[in-house]
């Protein structure tokens, strides 16, 4: 749809970034335009099941599109922070990544039992990050019933990973 094609046409690829060899997908241009953010928006919204209690959005890009769908879905917003960011007692979810690990945290009152969830981010690469945040909701008890993100990187089997797992989720862009 045409959501879609704008999403596509303002997420700009910049090669050797981070590193040498990696393509980065930048999202700094659809943000900059109104019709680029909101069509980012709805079209993370577009395929949300039911009615959503929290959307959870990971440090830092994830923030950017979360809490703007917890708005237009009437639900609530929790981040996921690397360690020592978030005040008091949280819990923790370590995770791989190519070279070393990573550790992901949540307030440990931030979810209820049942709670529906929803979980936002950018780009979808191996699904790691997603992964270890169904870790952390299923550690406090809550149901993730839908992930959603504005572009998978197909060639490293995100996706694939997700559904593997039993997890319900959507790209905008694929
Ligand atoms: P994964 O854990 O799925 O391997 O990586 C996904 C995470 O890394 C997301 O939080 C995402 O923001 C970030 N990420 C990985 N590759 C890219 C990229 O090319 N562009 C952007 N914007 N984020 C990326």
């Amino acid at each position: 749809n045409s959501r879609q094609q704008l999403i596509i046409d303002l997420i700009r690829d910049v090669p050797d970034w981070p590193k040498p060899g990696v393509v980065f997908k930048d999202i700094t241009p659809l943000l900059e335009k109104a019709e680029g953010l909101r069509a980012a928006v709805d079209e993370l919204c577009a395929q949300a099941p039911g009615p959503i209690d929290v959307v959870v959005g990971m440090e830092a890009r994830g923030f950017i599109f979360a809490a703007p769908v917890a708005l237009q879905l009437g639900a609530g917003f929790v981040p996921v922070r690397k360690p020592g960011k978030l005040p008091g007692r949280v819990i923790e979810q370590q995770f791989s990544l190519e070279y070393g690990h990573e550790t992901l945290t949540m307030l440990h009152d931030a979810l209820w039992p049942g709670a529906r969830v929803m979980v936002v981010d950018d780009i979808l690469a191996t699904g790691g990050t997603v992964a270890a945040t169904a870790s952390l909701l299923k550690q406090l008890g809550a149901e993730l019933v839908h992930v959603a993100v504005l572009m998978e990187l197909g060639f490293l089997n995100g996706r694939k990973a997700l559904d593997a797992a039993g997890i319900d989720s959507y790209s905008a862009v694929v």
